[in-house]
């Protein structure tokens, strides 16, 4: 049976709840069905984070969700699912389910469960609370509560065969313990290691989404550490663990770009897929470009064969759609535009569109100290002066 417990007691107070998800629930509870709020929200609500989403699951059917709300609209094809809009908030419901039986064909349609069969598919422990908030009551069926209390990330059931069934949950693991600081308990711990392969078998285009959510939610270089402890990373990125060994330094240009990203997302200030990809396969390309520059190549043409080279790899785990690696590829091939800087070419270079990606990433090279400071220098200068001043800077080039 599960442990129903008194949600005030863990913090959990209505009002921290988003007005149109609290609707929801009622809504569905007038019209004769259960709904709670489950997964992410209810697991940051209690220990005391912001919550990215209020995601409600409920006993009623897609149709009949539709039904209860005008706002309503059935997406997806196999796991259909209903978004209830209100203004440009959108809530989204889904109708509990049953982890897919092992010998169903049809593994990735709609199986429809009750709440304890959607509590046991879930992935951890401290997803699988449910929050009725017009109660003011969780309830717990994998004791997430004890196990959030303790800081405590477990897999629910065998987790050699959880992460077996889906390895992705593996980063996700990385990313809730990097992020809320959970320890993820010793029997996955040890896991790891040895599926951590299993990942080369997940779509590429999933490993991308999920990419982006261990780098850009603000804890990239923690949540670096821990993928390298476990020695993901390395799975993720081969060619870059090639060169930069199982865990580049702190100092090195990836640890810099990392640090920088989580800095400007506490500031409120963006970042793009672009420039964090153009740092995780960067030593890549650096090496494979001296590496045939020593041996007597054109350099123009050592660095565009090196970055497609790279780049082709690369795809073969992690998919980087097009309009993310055509500016990725244009921040590594402007680096070397920053040493030509006579006659015309520096005015030139300011004035176009990706002048200041590449500068940055020229600032985080020249930090690792791949390139000279003095160019990073009058590059900032060179930006800040009045129009006169920057043709005296050209000048005195000569
Ligand atoms: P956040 O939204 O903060 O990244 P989350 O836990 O809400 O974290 P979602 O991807 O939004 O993550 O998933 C919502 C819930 O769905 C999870 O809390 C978990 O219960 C369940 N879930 C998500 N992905 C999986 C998976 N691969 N295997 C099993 N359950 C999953
Ligand atoms: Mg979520």
């Amino acid at each position: 049976a599960p442990g129903i417990v008194d949600a005030t007691s863990y913090g959990l107070i209505p009002g921290r709840i988003s007005a149109q998800a609290r609707q929801v629930i009622e809504r569905l509870k007038d019209a004769g069905y259960t709904a709670y709020l489950v997964g992410g929200c209810v697991r940051d609500l209690i220990l005391g984070e912001e919550p990215k989403d209020f995601d409600v699951v409920t006993q009623a059917r897609p149709e009949e969700i539709r039904q209860v709300f005008r706002n309503a609209r059935l997406i997806g094809r196999r796991f259909r699912l209903a978004h209830v809009h209100f203004g440009r908030e959108i809530i989204e419901v889904a109708t509990y389910r049953a982890a897919p039986s092992a010998d169903s064909e049809d593994d990735n349609g709609n199986v429809f469960g009750t709440l304890e069969e959607d509590a046991f598919r879930r992935d951890f422990t401290v997803n699988a609370l449910y929050y009725d908030p017009d109660e003011g009551l969780i309830t717990d069926y994998v004791n997430g509560l004890h196990d959030l209390a303790h800081a405590r990330l477990r897999v629910i059931g065998d987790p050699e065969a959880r992460f077996r069934e889906d390895p992705v949950r593996m980063l996700r693991a990385v990313r809730f313990a990097a992020k809320l600081r959970l320890q993820l308990t010793e029997d996955g711990r040890r896991l790891l290691p040895v599926l951590g392969p299993l990942l080369q078998g997940v779509a590429p285009a999933r490993l991308f989404e999920e990419v982006l959510k261990l780098f850009h939610t603000g804890n990239a270089a923690a949540t670096y550490e821990t993928l390298c402890e476990y020695r993901l990373f390395e799975v993720l990125f081969p060619g870059v663990a090639a060169i930069l060994g199982p865990h580049a330094d702190r100092d090195s240009l990836l640890g810099r770009a990392l640090a920088n990203s989580d800095q400007r997302l506490s500031e409120g200030k963006p970042v793009t897929p672009a420039f964090l990809f153009a740092a995780l396969l960067w030593e890549g390309v650096r090496e494979e470009a001296m590496h045939s520059i020593a041996e007597g190549a054109v350099p123009v043409e050592a660095w565009a064969r090196a970055a497609e080279h790279v780049l082709r790899e690369q795809l073969r785990v992690i998919t980087i759609p097009k309009r993310f690696s055509v500016p990725m590829r244009e921040i590594w091939g402007l680096q070397s535009r920053f040493e030509r800087r006579a006659g015309r070419h520096a005015f030139r270079f300011l004035e176009s569109k990706r002048f200041r990606a590449a500068y940055d990433f020229l600032g985080l090279r020249v930090a690792s100290g791949e390139a000279p400071a003095a160019l990073f220098d009058w590059w900032t200068h060179f930006q800040e002066a009045a129009a006169d001043e920057r043709e005296a800077m050209v000048g005195a080039l000569s």
